[in-house]
């Protein structure tokens, strides 16, 4: 039963507040099950956007579309099952001392505790450690959990010292997959494997009442510094979409998840050919924790799993694990954000001609698999991974631009992008990384489209212009010629080639 407001003031029972972040869901939140079972159920769910992110150069406006629709699909899961979720716009530090003084002045409750997961990312580190010493000055109970990562980064170490950590991902994935199969892997992801049963119930609509507060009961007749802003964002926000926004909400990336599992096997065969879909497109529910990769692990055989290639769902684990393997950079390194992880690079002298930039950004370099490539971007909000990391060597050893304007330029585009993987890809591309991938290993991008596109079907999807252009002269620099309305090449790879070499080389004696 819910409860009405008078009813909170007479009782002294505690009541909790989870802050929702990036862990849009509630199956398997340890966060929020913690909250749920110090407050007997008399949880809330508080979520805080601060618009000041609106002018943000990296904004995307169809990513934040996604993230309101999971947001709406979290809210209407919480109320089917008693509970609720707030949505504010707010800074997390002003909206959590708003409502302090408001529940001071009201005669309410303050809550007895505040729980969130954690995020490894430098802004969301700094933001919940203000957030902490305020809570603390208060008197309020915290509660954080691990959550989207199965190994926090602080977990894979190469010894007991926390400066210790991995530069290289394959003795960062081994130790990963030999943790994965101890007990400390395993029992978290048998703790998951439990929860993923409630989705029957959800799909069966057969929840029970969980939650036994609302915030409508909660704010009954008083005047409350802040309105549900979900919606009011969301008519904002829909006026600047510019893409198809796919279904969101934590059922739909677990039924998504299972599809895939059904197909897994196709994995290692298919999934470097952007043409036929052999990846599990689970990134967009992974970046706001509608789904998480323990979720996905306690669906999979484990047993016999290992860091060495080894079969189709072994290198699709292995893929999870470069996720986490890029947080774990990202966490010890924080200052990856904004330089090169490898500091020899950091000043590298790049070209920066922003006519190349932005025929890039359109599509319209005349190099027709990276123009296919950042067509999809513009068109659907994600791309291959493969496209990716053509497209992302184009930028910088071809056209001899900064990673940083391709970081930027992805996250403003791709629903899943995501400072960690986003960041990290883009330095293994341009070779200023921590994995060894060496400056004079230049992707030929004729070769790539030919290797992994050889029909040319990935390529007439994007690019029309080509559709009657025989596959082969696709991958040809003179082939597109005949083809009306598409450009030449920008420039000459082999030419490039030659001047990215030495430019990397100059940065290196410099
Ligand atoms: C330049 C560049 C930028 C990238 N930016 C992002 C980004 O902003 N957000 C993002 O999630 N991924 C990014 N990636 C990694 C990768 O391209 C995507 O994760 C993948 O394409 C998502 O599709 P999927 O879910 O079908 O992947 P699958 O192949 O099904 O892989 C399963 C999961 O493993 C993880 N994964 C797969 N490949 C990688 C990888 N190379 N690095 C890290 N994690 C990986 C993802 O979480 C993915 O959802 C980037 C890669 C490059 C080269």
């Amino acid at each position: 039963m819910t409860q009405t407001k008078s009813q909170i003031r007479n009782d002294s029972a505690p009541w909790g507040l989870h802050w929702f972040r990036r862990d849009l869901r509630i199956a398997g939140n340890e966060a929020l099950r913690t909250n749920w079972k110090k407050s007997n159920g008399r949880t809330l769910g508080f979520f805080c956007f601060d618009s000041t992110f609106l002018s943000r150069s990296d904004f995307s406006h169809n990513r934040f579309a996604f993230f309101l629709d999971s947001l709406v699909s979290l809210k209407k899961e919480l109320q089917a099952q008693g509970g609720d979720l707030l949505v504010v716009d707010c800074s997390p530090l002003e909206a959590f001392a708003k409502l302090i003084q408001f529940c001071e002045k009201d005669g309410q409750q303050k809550p007895h505790f505040v729980s969130w997961n954690r995020d490894y990312e430098p802004f969301a580190r700094n933001r919940d450690e203000q957030v902490k010493n305020y809570l603390d000055s208060q008197n309020i109970d915290i509660s954080t959990h691990r959550d989207h990562l199965l190994f926090e980064p602080y977990e894979i170490l190469k010894s007991e010292k926390i400066t210790d950590f991995y530069q290289i991902y394959s003795p960062y994935a081994r130790k990963w997959f030999s943790q994965l199969t101890q007990t400390l892997g395993q029992d978290r992801i048998k703790q998951q494997k439990k929860a993923n049963e409630y989705y029957h119930n959800l799909e069966n609509k057969k929840l029970d009442q969980n939650f036994k507060l609302t915030w409508k009961s909660f704010l009954e007749n008083t005047f409350f510094p802040f309105p549900d802003a979900l919606e009011k964002f969301r008519s904002a926000n829909n006026k600047n979409v510019t893409i198809e926004i796919p279904p969101a909400g934590s059922l739909v990336a677990f039924r998504q998840m299972q599809d895939f599992k059904n197909k897994i096997e196709n994995y290692q065969d298919k999934r470097d050919f952007p043409a036929s879909p052999g990846t599990s497109r689970l990134s967009i529910y992974l970046k706001n924790g509608s789904l998480v990769s323990t979720q996905i692990l306690s669906e999979l055989k484990l047993d016999q799993m290992t860091w060495e290639p080894k079969g189709s769902a072994n290198q699709f684990v292995k893929e999870i694990a470069w996720r986490e393997f890029y947080y774990s950079i990202l966490f010890h390194r924080p200052d990856v954000e904004k330089t090169s992880f490898n500091l020899q690079y950091a000043q590298l002298k790049w070209q920066n001609d922003e006519n190349l930039f932005k025929r890039w950004q359109e599509g319209t370099t005349g190099f027709p698999i990276v123009d296919a490539g950042m067509r999809e971007l513009l068109q659907t909000g994600w791309m291959h991974n493969r496209v990716r990391m053509i497209v992302a060597s184009f930028l910088t050893k071809d056209l001899l631009i900064d990673w940083k304007w391709g970081e930027n330029h992805f996250m403003k585009h791709l629903l899943d992008g995501d400072l960690a993987p986003n960041n990290g890809g883009w330095q293994w591309a341009a070779s200023t990384g921590c994995d060894p991938q060496p400056y004079f290993r230049i992707f030929n991008p004729w070769l790539q489209s030919e290797k992994f596109d050889p029909d040319g079907q990935y390529i007439k999807k994007y690019i029309p212009e080509l559709k009657h252009v025989p596959a082969k002269a696709l991958h040809d620099p003179e082939g597109s010629r005949s083809a009306f309305k598409y450009p030449l090449p920008i420039v000459d790879h082999k030419a490039q080639k030659e001047k990215a070499l030495a430019l990397y080389k100059t940065s290196r004696t410099s």
